[in-house]
């Protein structure tokens, strides 16, 4: 079969390797789709903290059953995964929380991806894509990402949400805000991706990062400041800043991430009796709400995918999708 590898930073090798034999509890998958995201493009660069090379890349997938005896699927089955393979035993796996193990091993990341014509994982990670395209079930890991972030948060009817980077992780987080009833105002530096924000997710209020953000902030919201800050840049510096930016008895979420020590000012958190915390991958639970949501029609995926091309152009296309110039939301791979 064919398999792409990153072989190290900056270098991508078509390779043809033996297609992989089933094995008990796992499924044997012939891939479909795969998603490229900033996790892909990060490796590529050579910039992604904790990887090694080479490896696999691929972790947004939609695929079809080639072999299983997993109970409920069957040959020709479209499905897609979860890719964040977890332990079972850890002290987060025991408590429902298996999307922060404590040996996680992310699919095309930790271990090697479906960038090849034939993936085998787990029958636990499968999950079935019935009703919905491949397109879509290509993009549910990614949307579950900011499911997640939107849970974590307990977000409510009608409270402000602010979102800080209309990334894909942002874009999709501002869409399940806004599912949970919420008053999402989207925040970034450049402007032609929050006009994207307003024509194509329909979010009421933007702000670009450069201009008074907290005067607008006051203005939007009747001087009472959003309930609920997330950041999608993983920036240091609009991390730092989105702090200042939270109502008092406010939550704010990390999504992104970025390497250094994060500091506040104690008193400014501490008067608003402010919550912080992070939200790491996605459970079965989010990939659940991202599937029904696509099934109710609430999320187009054609918003997302901006760039499509086969699975032997990729090498040839790779690094023009690292530049900002060519909007890149989401580049879809068929194979
Ligand atoms: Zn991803
Ligand atoms: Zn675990």
């Amino acid at each position: 079969m064919k398999t792409l590898v990153c072989t190290s930073p900056h270098h991508f090798g078509y390779t043809e390797s033996e297609k992989p034999s089933i094995q008990p509890g796992h499924t044997l998958l012939k891939i479909q789709r795969i998603g490229v995201c900033g996790t892909d493009l990060h490796a590529f660069e050579g910039t992604q903290p904790y990887f090694s090379y080479p490896r696999i890349l691929g972790h947004e997938l939609a695929a079809t059953i080639e072999e299983t005896t997993a109970p409920g699927f069957k040959k020709e089955d479209a499905v897609t995964i979860i890719p964040y393979f977890n332990c079972g035993t850890c002290i987060a796996c025991r408590r429902g929380k298996p999307n922060c193990c404590v040996s996680m091993k992310v699919c095309g990341v930790h271990v090697d991806g479906g960038m090849r014509e034939f993936l085998l994982v787990p029958d636990s990670s499968l999950v079935s894509g019935e009703g919905l395209s491949l397109d879509e079930l290509a993009l549910v890991e990614p949307l579950a990402i900011g499911a997640h972030a939107i849970r974590r948060a307990a977000v409510e009817k009608d409270e402000f949400v602010l979102v800080v980077g209309a990334g894909p992780i942002g874009l999709g987080t501002m869409e399940f805000a806004r599912i949970a009833g919420a008053k999402v105002i989207a925040m970034d530096v450049q402007e032609s991706r929050l006009e994207f924000c307003r024509t194509k997710l329909n979010i009421p209020y933007t702000i670009n990062a450069k201009n008074d953000v907290t005067a607008e902030l006051q203005q939007i919201t009747d001087g009472d400041m959003p309930t609920v800050v997330i950041d999608a840049t993983g920036n240091l510096k609009a991390v730092t800043n989105a702090f200042q930016y939270l109502a008092h008895g406010g939550r704010y979420v990390l999504v992104g991430l970025q390497k250094e020590e994060i500091s506040f000012s104690h008193p400014e958190f501490h008067k608003r009796e402010s919550t912080l915390m992070s939200s790491r991958n996605a459970t079965r639970a989010d990939f659940d709400h991202v599937l029904a949501s696509m099934r109710k029609k609430l999320v187009d995926p054609a918003t997302y995918i901006t760039h499509r091309v086969e699975f032997g152009d990729v090498k040839d296309n790779f690094n023009s999708w690292l530049d900002p110039k060519n909007g890149v939301i989401k580049a879809m791979i068929g194979i």
